[in-house]
This record gives structure tokens, sequence and C-alpha cells, in this order.
């Protein structure tokens, strides 16, 4: 068996672009009008591994200072070495957060790089259990009128194919029972999908889930809680109509949060999300407790990163086609997906993620 000789990295690179949504948008705790995305390059060997996350842009001088140094240390070839090296050195400084998204996306860049220098699409080298994701549409802002609502959800069935939309509730919950049934009625026999955002307490969860079951066959509310109530969820998930399945996990910036999630038995469905939860690397072990639990796993937004490791995630059942993310992908990234019939495929012409950066651009909106 061959003996890695050592690929050390030469240069960590991270930049900040902060890009305007097309529209102002809210869910049911948050209203935003840009989101910032960090992307970081590493050389090594002659190739350069790129990955990126969604955050404030100040984690950029965390990843190429006191993160750039101890990625330099490690060979590029042993991602996990790396990763546990990168935890170690932000235990005191707050592991969580900020500091998990510089992680989760320098691994995902060690992960391309590694692929690239292997000369294989991601896919290959992680092992896939199947050769295309299925996607959800997910926006529905509780900022748009009916109309835009309508136009959004169609759109994700007519054009793209997707067999499940996802839309915001909870900003005003006296409207929400209108807007889930115009939702309905523009989706038509295609699976609803509701998110709170944590917006509600147990008891108004409830209500409006009987309301969103009985009136709009609503078969998915997302932290109709917040996801820091795990006995709240666990409730939420004992009393909702049958049919119903709670979800909740984007917020899990590390594998035991996964963990403690899925022994309270907070939710149907785990969510995750690499750009969070500590990358490619991350996600994999998120997954295992996944398979371990008996429960599915949904893959949460940046659908370009997420795709390679979703064809290796055993019990995978979707990944989220988040309106922001999917229009920055697609502006900003040569090789970002493209839906067919409902799902993507990785382009396995293409080594690593197959991700490239649209550079010119991207200069315009650097932070
Ligand atoms: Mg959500």
């Amino acid at each position: 068996m061959a003996q890695s000789q050592g690929v050390r990295p030469t240069a960590v690179r991270a930049h900040a672009y902060t890009i305007p949504t097309d529209r102002p948008e809210a869910d049911g705790t948050f209203a935003w009008d840009a989101t910032t995305l960090v992307v970081v390059e590493i050389d090594a060997g002659g190739a350069t591994g790129l990955g990126y996350t969604y955050t404030h842009g100040c984690i950029a001088g965390l990843i190429t200072g006191t993160l750039a140094g101890i990625v330099q240390t490690v060979d590029a070839m042993d991602v996990p070495t790396a990763w546990a090296a990168l935890r170690r050195a932000v235990r005191n400084m707050g592991a969580e957060g900020l500091a998990a998204s510089a992680i989760a996306a320098i691994d995902v860049a060690l992960w391309d790089l590694k692929a690239k220098l292997l000369g294989l699409p991601l896919a290959l080298l992680l092992g896939r259990v199947r050769d295309h994701v299925p996607i959800y549409g997910s926006g529905g802002f509780t900022t748009y009128s009916d109309a835009e609502l309508r136009a959004q959800l169609d759109g994700w069935v007519a054009r793209d194919g997707c067999a499940w939309v996802k839309m915001k509730i909870g900003t005003h919950p006296a409207q929400d029972p209108h807007r889930v049934a115009v939702a309905r009625e523009a989706v038509g026999t295609r699976g609803l999908f509701v998110d709170a955002n944590g917006a509600c307490d147990a008891s108004a969860a409830l209500r409006l889930a009987e309301i969103f079951s009985r009136e709009s066959g609503v078969t998915w509310f997302e932290e109709p809680v917040s996801s820091d109530d795990l006995a709240g969820l666990r409730r939420v998930r004992a009393r909702a109509p049958a049919g119903m399945e709670i979800a909740a996990g984007e917020y899990a910036y590390r594998p035991g949060s996964v963990r403690r999630m899925l022994e309270a038995g907070a939710v149907d469905v785990q969510q995750a999300d690499a750009t969070r939860c500590l990358g490619i690397t991350g996600f994999l072990r998120a997954a295992a407790l996944c398979e371990a639990h008996g429960t599915d796993l949904s893959a949460h937004c940046a659908p370009a990163l997420h795709l390679h490791a979703c064809c290796a995630a055993p019990r995978l059942r979707h990944l989220e086609w988040f309106h922001d993310h999917v229009r920055i992908e697609q502006m900003l990234f040569d090789g970002a997906p493209v839906p067919r019939d409902g799902a993507i495929r990785p382009d396995l012409s293409r080594p690593g993620l197959g991700l490239a950066l649209r550079r010119q651009d991207a200069e315009r909106y650097r932070a």
C-alpha cells in the first residue's frame, strides 16, 4: 500500500462576500436583507481546495490566523487529524457558532483539496450510497405577498420538479393559516412543509399544527419551538397530528448536539448543516448518529456544498434547496448544481466538489 509522503498545506486564504437578497426576507424569529459567504482556499501539492460557510465575515481573521497555523502543520490527506486539532484549538474561545463555522469551511476545503490531489470527485472519495440527491424548494419568507409566495413555490414544482416545498411561518401567526392555504393551492398534491424557526411555544405550535394539518395537509413542522427546548420539541412531536413530522437540527454546531437531540426523541427527522456542524467530517458523523438511532437525516441549506456528502449519507432523505443559497451559489460558483426531476447530481467529470469561484463576479461583493 502506498504511504502518504505528507502533503503540507502551504497557504490558507479566506475572503468574505456580502450579497444583498433579491427582496426583503424574514422568518419567524429573524429578518435580513443580505447574506455573507466566507470562502476558504487551501493550497497544497499544486492543487487548491475550496470550502465555504454562511456566517459573519469576522471569521476570516480567525481562519487565516490561528487556524491556518494549525492546518499548515497537518498532512492534507489526513483531514480528520486536522479536524481534531482545529477543534482543540477553539475550545477556550467558544467551540460553537463562529468558530465551528470557521472549522467547517476549512474542513470542506481540505476534503475538496484531498479529492483534487487524488483526481476524484468528492462523492467517489467518500463512497456513494446514491447517485442523486432529492431536493425540496425552501423559502416562502413571511415578507412575501401571496402572489410572490405562490410564484416561488410554483417555480420549484413546475421548473425544478420538487416533490416538496417549505415556507416560513411564525412572524404573524394569525395570518399563517391563510398563507399556508395559499401555498397548498400553489403546489397541488406536492408535500408542503412549514418552518417556524423556533417562534412558537409548544401550545401555540400544537394549535397551528392542527390547523395546518386539517386545512392544508402539512406533513413537516420544522422548529415549532426553539431547538434549545428539547422537551418542548418532544412534546410537540408526541401530540402533533398523525402524518406530521417534527424536524430540527440546523443549529447543531457539533456531533454531540445532534446526539443529544436524537437521544431526547425530539425529532422525526434530524437536520444537519455541514457549514455549521464542522464541515464534511462533522456532517458524516451526524449521518452516522442518525443511522445508529434509526432516524432519517435532512441536509440544511448550502446545496452545492452538501451534494457530494449527501451521496454518502446512508439515511439521507433530502437536501434543502434554499432560495438565498441557491441564488448565491449559481451566481458565484461555476459547477453549481442544476435540478432535474426534483434532484441534483454530482458532476463526476470534475474533481473535488466540482466548484470554482467566479472571482470577478464575486469581487463586487467583497466585504
Ligand atoms: Mg429551518
